[in-house]
């Protein structure tokens, strides 16, 4: 795991500034969710911090390493997204192992790996089944396993749970924070749920059309909104 920090970061597509210099940071083992309305900027951040996409000025440090020029595989990080994108010809097992594979482990280290998050997800008794015979939960459960036998430094979320029914994510919203706890990794979550964001978050950063209204702990933003934007978005108590 490592920390993150993020300076003064521009993102423009073209002529128009979707990201408008944003400074965060947080540390070893944080959770930090980035939370505003729809379009406010979300994705792109998470996508230049995986190096999905490319900034257009400021800067990204992994731990004390400055990730400019680095491509996405040497970042030490994973991303879970909205949508699981599972293979669906492969078994659970082989969704999970196959990017190992690519990588060049060898099968004892890949099966040891898979009973690992396997364990670790709950979901030992599903490795033989595809895709289509899971539930939405358990397909999310599936696309985190296959992200976490990275041992990513950081993680990266973009609104993981979004598709899933109101039930089911709040069981999983608890699931990932005990995993969270457990492993003791670094964490970055997009969402635009506020209590979601407040339960999980070791701090959160609110977004409006590109520019950061506040950051800090979910009682700071949620009992001191810095402004009126973050107190209606957060639904402060006036
Ligand atoms: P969020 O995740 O918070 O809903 P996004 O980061 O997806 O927001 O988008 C922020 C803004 O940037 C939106 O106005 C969106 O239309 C714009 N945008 C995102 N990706 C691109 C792109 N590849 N080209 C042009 N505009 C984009
Ligand atoms: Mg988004």
């Amino acid at each position: 795991m490592a920390s993150l920090t993020i300076d003064n970061l521009v993102k423009s597509f073209g002529s128009v500034d979707v990201l408008k210099g944003i400074n965060l940071e947080i540390e070893d083992g944080g959770f930090l969710v980035l939370v505003g309305p729809s379009g406010c900027g979300k994705s792109t951040l998470l996508n230049c911090i995986a190096g999905l996409e490319k900034i257009t000025s400021g800067e990204i440090r992994i731990g004390d390493r400055n990730v400019e020029g680095l491509h996405p595989s040497k970042r030490d990080i994973a991303m879970v997204f909205q949508s699981y994108a599972l293979y669906p010809n492969m078994t659970v097992r082989g969704n999970i192992s196959f990017g190992m594979e690519i990588r060049g482990i060898d099968k004892v280290e890949r099966d040891k790996a898979i009973q690992e998050v396997a364990d670790m997800l709950q979901i030992g008794n599903l490795l033989d089944r595809k895709p289509s015979q899971l539930s939405g939960g358990q397909r999310q459960r599936v696309a985190m396993g296959r992200a976490l036998v990275r041992h990513p430094q950081v993680f990266l979320f973009d609104e993981p749970l979004s598709n899933l029914d109101a039930k089911l994510r709040v069981d999983m919203r608890t699931e990932i924070k005990r995993l969270h706890n457990r492993m003791a990794t670094t964490i970055v979550y997009v969402t635009h749920d506020q209590i979601e964001a407040l339960t999980l978050a070791t701090k959160i950063a609110v977004l409006e059309a590109g520019y950061l209204q506040q950051f800090g702990t979910p009682d700071e933003i949620y009992n001191d909104p810095a402004n009126m934007f973050v107190a209606d978005f957060m639904g402060s108590p006036s």
